[in-house]
C-alpha cells in the first residue's frame, strides 16, 4: 500500500518544501521544534480544507452554530477544565542521550527508545498548557494560558451562542482555531505540532438521546472521510477506547494510516455533563437549560467532534502522494516517473491552471484565468515547455489543466487535461464553468 512506505514521509516533507506547501518556522534561525509554517500552496490548501470542514459541519445544519473565540481566555477556564491540575502526560528522561520522552508511547517502558539505555529517570507529570502574561506585570497573578483545546470556549459561551442564535436542544456549536500543546515530543512532521488548529463541534443534547446522537456524528464524520475527502476502507478504522473517562459513556478514535503506523485523526467523544458542570461549579453561572416541554431545567450532555486540521492536511498528503513511470512517455517527456498528488479537487491549492502554449497567447490565456480565478483558485504558468508545466501541476496536486493554443483564439476552446487519468478534452471557454463544476462539486 502506498502510504504506509516509510521514505513516503521523507518524499512529502521534501515536496512539501520544495514547492511551498509546509516548512520550519523560523528556518533561518535553525528552526524551532514543533512548529510549523504553511508556505503558498499549503495555504491555499489549508484555507480550503477548514472551508470544507466548515461548510459540512456548520453552514449546510441548521442544528450548528459558530463561533470564534480567543486563544487567551480567563484562567479560571483551565482550573475548571481540569487543565491546569492535570493535563499532561508521564514523562520519563534518558540519563544517556538526554532525549525525553512520552511513557504511555514507549513499548518497553524501561528502555530508552532512542538509544536503548536503561537508564531513564522516575516517570513524572509535564504539564502542556503553554503560560503567558497578561498585562505589564509578570507574576503569578496575571499568569494566562494559550488554549490547549478549542472547545472549552465554547462552553463557557453556551447560553451566549444558544440565546443569541434561538438554538434549542439538541443544537451544537463549532469552532476552528489554534491550539497549543507543549508536547514533549513534537514528531512526525505537522502530525504533532506545538501549535496547531483544531477543528471541533460540542452537541447539546438531552441525556436519554446523547447515545443516538453519538452514533449519528460518528457515522456523520466516517461518511465525510470516505465520501468528501475520499478516503480508503485500508486507510481509516476506528478505535473504540476501552477506558473511559469517569463523567463519558463512550468516546472512539478515528484513526489514519500513516506512513509511520496508525495514528489518531479525530476523536468523538461522548463528554455527559462534565464541561458545563465544571463551568457552573466555578464560575457560580446557572448553565442549565430550561427545557419546555418537561417542564424543568436541565444539564445538557455533550457529544463532541474533535479533529485536528494539520493532521488531515497530512493525512490528505499521504492519501494523495503517488509516483507513476510509465504514463508519462504519453506527453513525451524524457524521464520516467511523475510525482503526482491526487488531492481531492475540492482542496487542491490550485484547482485549474491555464497554460498558454506560446508566450504569444498570454494576452489572451490570460482573460481566461480573470474569469476562471473568479470560480476556482487558479493559477496562470507561461514558464517552460507544456510537459514540463503539467509536471509542476501534477506535484502539486492540480486536477485540471487548461491549456490555451493558437485554435483557442478561432474556435473559443482550449483542452482541459485531466491530472489522473491525463486525458485530454476540447472544451468550450462558455462551457469550461459548468464542465468544472460537474467535475469538482458534482453538481
Ligand atoms: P494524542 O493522543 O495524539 O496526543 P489527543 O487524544 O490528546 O491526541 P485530543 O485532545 O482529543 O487529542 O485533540 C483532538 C484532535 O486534535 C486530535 O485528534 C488531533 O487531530 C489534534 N491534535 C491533538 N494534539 C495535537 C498536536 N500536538 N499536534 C497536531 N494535532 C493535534
Amino acid at each position: 500500500m502506498k502510504n504506509s512506505t516509510p521514505e513516503l514521509m521523507e518524499k512529502l516533507v521534501s515536496l512539501c518544501k520544495r514547492r511551498g506547501f509546509i516548512f520550519q518556522s523560523s528556518e533561518i534561525y535553525g528552526g524551532i521544534n514543533g512548529f510549523w509554517d504553511y508556505g503558498p500552496y499549503g495555504t491555499a490548501m489549508k484555507k480550503a480544507v477548514e472551508q470544507l470542514w466548515w461548510h459540512e459541519m456548520v453552514e449546510t445544519r441548521q442544528n450548528v452554530e459558530g463561533l470564534d473565540s480567543t486563544v487567551i481566555c480567563h484562567p479560571k477556564v483551565w482550573k475548571a477544565s481540569g487543565h491546569l491540575d492535570k493535563f499532561g502526560d508521564l514523562m520519563t528522561d534518558c540519563r544517556d542521550c538526554k532525549a525525553r520522552h512520552r511513557v504511555d508511547q514507549m513499548e518497553d517502558k524501561s528502555l530508552c527508545p532512542g538509544c536503548g539505555s536503561k537508564n531513564l529517570t522516575e516517570p513524572r507529570e509535564f504539564n502542556l498548557m503553554m503560560k503567558t502574561y497578561v498585562g505589564p506585570v509578570s507574576d503569578e497573578d496575571h499568569a494566562a494560558y494559550l488554549r490547549a483545546e478549542t472547545c472549552q470556549p465554547i462552553f463557557v459561551d453556551f447560553h451566549l451562542v444558544r440565546i443569541a442564535a434561538r438554538q434549542t436542544l439538541p443544537f451544537g456549536i463549532a469552532q476552528i482555531g489554534k491550539a497549543f500543546r507543549n508536547e514533549i515530543n513534537p514528531r512526525n512532521f505537522i502530525f504533532r505540532s506545538r501549535e496547531f488548529t483544531q477543528m471541533e463541534m460540542e452537541f447539546f443534547c438531552e441525556d436519554e438521546e446523547a447515545m443516538n446522537w453519538y452514533e449519528y456524528w460518528k457515522n456523520e464524520r466516517i461518511k465525510y472521510y470516505r465520501e468528501i475527502l475520499g478516503f480508503g476502507e485500508d486507510e481509516l478504522k476506528i478505535h473504540d477506547h476501552e477506558t473511559l473517562a469517569h463523567y463519558a459513556k463512550a468516546a472512539l478514535d478515528i484513526e489514519f494510516k500513516f506512513p509511520f503506523g496508525w495514528g489518531e485523526l479525530e476523536g468523538v467523544h461522548h463528554r455527559g455533563t462534565w464541561d458545563l458542570g465544571r463551568h457552573q461549579e466555578f464560575s457560580g453561572e446557572n448553565l442549565e437549560y430550561f427545557d419546555q416541554e418537561k417542564n424543568k431545567k436541565i444539564m445538557p450532555t455533550v457529544i463532541e467532534t474533535s479533529v485536528g486540521l494539520d493532521r488531515t492536511m497530512l493525512a490528505l498528503l499521504c492519501h494523495a502522494y503517488d509516483e507513476d513511470s510509465a504514463e508519462t512517455k504519453k506527453e513525451g517527456m524524457q524521464e520516467d516517473i511523475r510525482i503526482v498528488l491526487r488531492l481531492p479537487p475540492r482542496v487542491a491549492p490550485v484547482q485549474a491552471a491555464i497554460l498558454p502554449l506560446a508566450k504569444k497567447l498570454s494576452e489572451n490565456a490570460e482573460k481566461l484565468y480573470k474569469d476562471i480565478s473568479r470560480f476556482y483558485r487558479a493559477e496562470f504558468d507561461v514558464t517552460g515547455s507544456i510537459g514540463k508545466r503539467y509536471r509542476r501541476q501534477d506535484e502539486i496536486g492540480t486536477p485540471y489543466c487548461l491549456t490555451f493554443d493558437f485554435d483557442s483564439l478561432n474556435d473559443n476552446s482550449v483542452t482541459v487535461r485531466d491530472r489522473d487519468s491525463m486525458k485530454q478534452e476540447r472544451v468550450s471557454t462558455d462551457q469550461l464553468k459548468s464542465y468544472l463544476d460537474k467535475l469538482v462539486y458534482n453538481i
